[in-house]
């Protein structure tokens, strides 16, 4: 048993403590580590617990009624039956490893169990990710975790050149960790991460994507990316984004490539977009540098095209990060008609329908906020806040369903067939009546209802039809009017 260094009271969920609990109750040694220990420690929701051991995995397993293993690093997953909170659900149980060498800078060549809860620090990551806690509350940190973490300092447990060196994921775990902690990376862990950068190349696409997206999701991407540019690792995993470093944009902006998407990124974290608005905004303006020319005619520069190569570029680059399909083919889409033509004094409801069937409705509203971030990532927003609240509020136009006979469970041919009408006007005078009728009252837009009544308008005398159908067509245009004017108000715009 390792040496007490510190006792501390944290608080422990009950389905955590219990695994714990168990393990110890069968003689074996249990410690919460890593991001658990370390979020408790700083006051933070742990995402998902893990907790090391003395016992073996088949040790682990006979220990738990319901448990699963199938990894070759030990780790065997408890799970928590009927647990609602999904942090909670499964606990990540290892034993204690000592790992061999690591000749593909990516997984140890092999992996053992100790008995010494030090070998299993020794091969953590980063020192704040080294302390372990038992149940009764002793903790072991071997490294100075808690300095670093009331220094908010990101270090490697050990030499750092040797740990990036083994597995370069390290290298981004550090940026995401120090992007969503607000922490800062110790300068000899960032020497180390720069010498090291070119080994990320050999790190799978989609460990490389988990990072990512986190570095993405973090309240400052925009930091995490200037660091990564910094360090060498956006050369290695989104040299694309690198490409617009010093590439001057056209009068209407005041930044560079680079910043400007940086400025968009941050806004969409600010607003706390989705993974996939952010994505778009972050790739948005990929393709300018290489569709980057010079206009005689206008003495500036122009970047025609850069939205398609853009949509092109972003899906490579979510390719090689092995993002799911779908949501390559929704940032490309984003991407590929972020340039929408927003002139509400010159756009048509028509051009805006034309929109909003490209990127879908479901999507329509990220186009909207990739806007909004673009619009703030210049610097000085050309697009009066009006002009967009009022192309908002065009889309609500457009997306509404329609007021019209469509909407009911009748239509002219059921009317003919069922009333043995010839087509003519009387059939559309009975629908526009019925469609008053289900106005007044949407419980009647049943076949049975519609068509009980529509046998009994059409035996009505033509002149008394045509007038009952005209006024159903009045209110139905009234209907519309209303609901257009709540939505413009809505939006506060005329
Ligand atoms: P979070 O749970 O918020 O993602 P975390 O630090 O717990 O952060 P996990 O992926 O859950 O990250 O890993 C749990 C622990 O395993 C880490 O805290 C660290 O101690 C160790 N670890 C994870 N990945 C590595 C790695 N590539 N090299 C060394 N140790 C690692
Ligand atoms: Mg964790």
């Amino acid at each position: 048993m390792e040496k007490a260094e510190n006792t501390l009271k944290l608080e422990i969920p009950t389905e955590i403590a219990k695994v714990a609990e168990t393990l110890e109750n069968k003689g074996f040694e249990a410690y919460l580590i890593g991001g658990c220990v370390r979020d408790l420690l700083i006051g933070r929701k742990p995402k998902d617990w893990d907790i090391t051991t003395n016992a073996t995995p088949e040790q682990i397993t006979a220990s738990f009624p319901n448990t699963f293993y199938e990894n070759e690093y030990g780790t065997v997953g408890v799970v928590n039956d009927g647990v609602e909170d999904t942090t909670l659900k499964v606990v990540e149980v290892t034993p204690y490893r000592l790992e061999g060498g690591y000749t593909d800078k990516r997984r140890p060549d092999s992996v053992t169990w100790s008995s010494k809860l030090e070998d299993d620090l020794k091969r953590r990551d980063f020192t704040i990710n080294a302390i372990a806690l038992t149940l009764a509350g002793t903790i072991v940190d071997r490294f100075d975790g808690r300095i670093d973490l009331k220094k908010k300092t990101i270090r490697t447990v050990g030499e750092p050149e040797a740990r990036f060196s083994e597995d370069a994921l390290r290298i981004l775990r550090a940026v995401r960790i120090a992007m969503e902690l607000d922490f800062t990376i110790d300068p000899a862990t960032q020497s180390a991460i720069a010498l090291n950068a070119r080994h990320l190349k050999e790190i799978a696409g989609e460990r490389i994507r988990e990072e990512f997206i986190r570095i993405v999701m973090s309240p400052r991407p925009h930091i995490g990316l200037i660091l990564c540019n910094k360090l060498g690792i956006l050369k290695q995993v989104l040299p694309e984004l690198e490409e617009g470093i010093g590439v001057a944009q056209n009068k209407a902006h005041s930044f560079d490539v680079f910043e400007h998407i940086l400025r968009t990124v941050e806004h969409s974290a600010k607003k706390d977009f989705t993974l996939e608005t952010r994505l778009a905004a972050l790739f948005h303006d990929i393709g300018k540098p290489a569709t980057r020319r010079w206009s005689e005619e206008k003495k500036d520069w122009t970047f025609y095209g850069h939205d398609m190569v853009g949509a092109k570029m972003a899906a490579k680059i979510m390719t090689r990060m092995a993002f799911p399909k779908k949501m390559i083919e929704t940032v490309t889409t984003l991407v590929r008609w972020h340039m929408f033509f927003s002139d509400t004094e010159q756009i048509t409801h028509s051009a805006v329908r034309r929109i909003v069937n490209r990127v879908g409705k479901e999507h329509i509203w990220h186009l909207m906020d990739v806007r909004t971030c673009d619009r703030i990532g210049t610097g000085r927003p050309k697009e009066s806040p009006y002009r967009l609240r009022k192309y908002h509020s065009m889309v609500d136009e457009v997306m509404r369903d329609p007021l019209s006979v469509g909407m009911l469970k009748i239509n002219g041919g059921r009317i003919i067939e069922l009333t043995q009408t010839p087509p003519g006007p009387k059939i559309g005078y009975t629908l526009h009546a019925l469609l008053e009728e289900v106005l007044d009252d949407p419980a009647r837009n049943t076949e049975e209802y519609l068509e009980k009544r529509a046998k009994e308008l059409v035996s009505l005398p033509e002149k008394e039809l045509e007038q009952i159908g005209k006024k159903g067509k009045e209110m139905k245009e009234k209907e519309e009017e209303k609901t257009l004017s709540e939505i413009r108000k809505k939006h506060w715009v005329k």
